[in-house]
């Protein structure tokens, strides 16, 4: 870790500024046939080597998302406001389907194609996270991703990566061409193959798991998995008193262990103690759509 080089961007030298930047904490009642309470919070910060946060976090009542504006092209903080915008008009809502999540995808692709860029790369943003909803008064998580920002689930003291990253060294991976240690140095491991914007399609991965009491999502953009590993992230949340203060001691550890990257999270949980006997394999994952995580599942079968 060279902390402390040339590379130290501009407005992010002090090195006793007050950590994460920015962050908030709220409460509501999720929809359903029996009520839930919903607690969440956020934080984020610049890092310690970029010169701008280009990431960005909403949090509201039943929209929660990351996204991070694709690094080398220009307009990548608008390109991530602009698909969380598109993502906020769904708050509120009790039913929420895969095909509203699309259609809210498609007009933030539309939205971030118009964006100029300068003379760069067209604007694009990941986009991670999970919409609270229901089906006929059945509560679900409806988890949406694009690119290489992670949602997590943590169930029953165990934590499970629920999205697929759409990214080169996921792909190394999965053919084997690399390691997993391999893949957290690798000179590709910032190479998303799906965004939003950025001159790709833009093609959402969308997974309907039941939600439980006592659930935790966890969604954190690449600044944060490129710094802790997911056992890192585990202990973090099993001591974290509050949402709140797990997506700050999150993004805490990410900047303190060199913050390379703008680090973001949005925690969300649902209250009451997961049942005993739960097996969280049951509910993970069921896809909703023909991305690469059917792909992935038959390449994993055939091996
Ligand atoms: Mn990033």
């Amino acid at each position: 870790m060279n902390a402390g080089s040339a590379g130290v961007a501009r407005g992010v030298g002090d090195p006793d500024r007050p950590l994460p930047e920015h962050s908030g904490a709220g409460t509501a009642t999720a929809p359903g046939r029996a009520p839930a309470e919903l607690a969440w919070g956020w934080a984020t910060d610049t890092g310690r080597r970029r010169a701008s946060n280009e990431d960005a976090v909403l949090a509201d009542r039943t929209v929660f998302f990351v996204a991070d504006g694709m690094g080398g092209h220009g307009g990548g903080d608008v390109a991530s406001r602009t698909v969380l915008t598109e993502m906020a008009a769904l708050a509120g809502r009790d039913e929420v389907t895969a095909a509203d999540c699309a259609g809210a995808v498609r007009a933030a692709a539309g939205a971030i194609g118009a964006i100029d860029s300068g003379d760069r790369r067209p604007a694009g943003t990941t986009l991670s996270g999970t919409l609270v909803t229901c089906s006929d008064g059945v509560p679900y998580w409806l988890v949406v991703n694009v690119g290489d920002s992670r949602t997590y689930l943590w169930r029953g003291d165990r934590l499970d990566q629920i999205t697929v990253d759409h990214s080169a060294v996921r792909e190394m991976l999965d053919a084997g061409e690399i390691t997993a240690a391999e893949a957290r140095t690798h000179p590709e491991r910032n190479v998303i193959t799906r965004a939003v914007g950025g001159g790709m399609e833009p093609r959402a991965d969308v997974w309907m798991v039941p939600r439980r009491p006592g659930d935790v999502l966890v969604v954190c953009s690449d600044g944060v998995t490129g710094e802790i590993d997911d056992d890192e992230v585990a202990a973090l949340i099993r001591d974290a008193p509050d949402p709140g203060s797990l997506a700050r001691s999150l993004v805490t550890a990410a900047v303190e262990r060199g913050g390379r990257d703008n680090a973001s999270v949005v925690v969300v949980a649902v209250a009451g103690e997961a049942d005993e006997d739960c097996d969280v394999t049951q509910d993970l994952p069921r896809t909703e759509s023909s991305g690469s995580k059917r792909a992935h599942d038959d390449q994993e079968d055939r091996r």
